[in-house]
């Protein structure tokens, strides 16, 4: 196989049918980053497909093929590697993603085709932060009266309901899509944009909203950072959701150490 790595540009020119396929379990900023670093620096040579759940209505473009939906099950997904002739996977789902994550290790220690899982690195708290970290939407949810009565919640729609027992809470709550289905939540105003977003604008959201608290995954990331350094400089506190156990296997924590792996793999 002829691939080589750092390039400057496309260097191998395989006929498409003889080139590897790599498939990219994404949704996320770093998955599609990833693609294109593939694409840009291997061409032709690699061909590569980002799968997505289809949660979001209009996902933004991504180099090379993408596929849409769940696969079934882990079962499912190794019947999918097989018959696609995948060689290899690279989990660059959200690391609150437990299930699809889980769900390639087994399918791919089931097809035996390498796995590669994208841990993105966590946020670093400062000292002016006012974190508090709690283990899941509950405890997030118990823990709101203490810090006033009107919260931004930035969780995704998976786990509102955790919070439908809060009646004297005021939430803004902000998604990907406008949901088409109404929210479990009584008092609550919804917004719809998708990141990333600056500083600036995230502070101001939070001002015009008389925000007491921000409740968020702890994501990491650049993406979704602004509103975190938006809570510092207001003295606002934070309830943070800390992450579930990453997946086990070969890991790397930033789109640039794929390479490497990559090659190795591919070679
Ligand atoms: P999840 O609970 O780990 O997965 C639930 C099921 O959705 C999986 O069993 C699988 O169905 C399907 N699925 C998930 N990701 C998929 C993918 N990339 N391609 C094909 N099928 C996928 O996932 P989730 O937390 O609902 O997240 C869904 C997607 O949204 C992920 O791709 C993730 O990267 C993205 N996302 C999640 C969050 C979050 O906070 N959870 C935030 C931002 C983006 P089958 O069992 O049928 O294969």
């Amino acid at each position: 196989m002829c691939l080589s790595w750092p390039v400057t540009g496309p260097f191998c020119h395989m006929s498409a049918p003889e080139s590897p396929k790599v498939l990219i379990l994404g949704g996320t900023a770093e998955a599609a980053a990833i693609a294109q670093a593939i694409v840009l620096h291997w061409g032709d040579s690699v061909r590569v497909t980002t799968s997505l759940a289809g949660r979001t209505l209009a996902p933004p473009a991504l180099p090379g093929s993408l596929r849409v939906g769940g696969f079934g099950g882990p079962d499912a997904m190794a019947d999918y590697l097989r018959e696609e002739g995948i060689a290899v996977v690279i989990d660059a789902t959200h690391p609150f993603a437990s299930q699809i994550s889980e769900n390639a290790r087994t399918a791919c220690l089931q097809a035996k085709v390498p796995r590669l899982l994208f841990d993105r690195p966590l946020w670093q708290q400062r000292a002016e932060d006012q974190w508090h970290m709690v283990e899941n939407a509950g405890q997030a949810a118990a823990r709101l009266p203490e810090f006033g009565q009107r919260a931004f919640l930035t969780i995704g729609r998976g786990e509102l309901a955790a919070f439908a027992t809060c009646q004297d809470t005021r939430f803004l709550v902000r998604m990907v899509d406008m949901p088409t289905d109404p929210l479990p939540l009584v008092n609550c105003e919804l917004i719809a944009a998708r990141g990333p977003f600056t500083v600036d604008s995230e502070q101001s959201l939070m001002e015009r909203h008389r925000i007491d608290v921000l409740v968020c995954k702890a994501s990491g990331g650049d993406m979704t950072q602004a509103k975190l350094v938006a809570a510092r400089a207001l003295g606002r506190p934070v309830v943070m959701i800390a992450r579930p156990k990453p997946s086990e296997g070969p890991t790397v924590r930033s789109v640039e150490a794929v390479m490497p792996w990559l090659l190795e793999v591919l070679t």
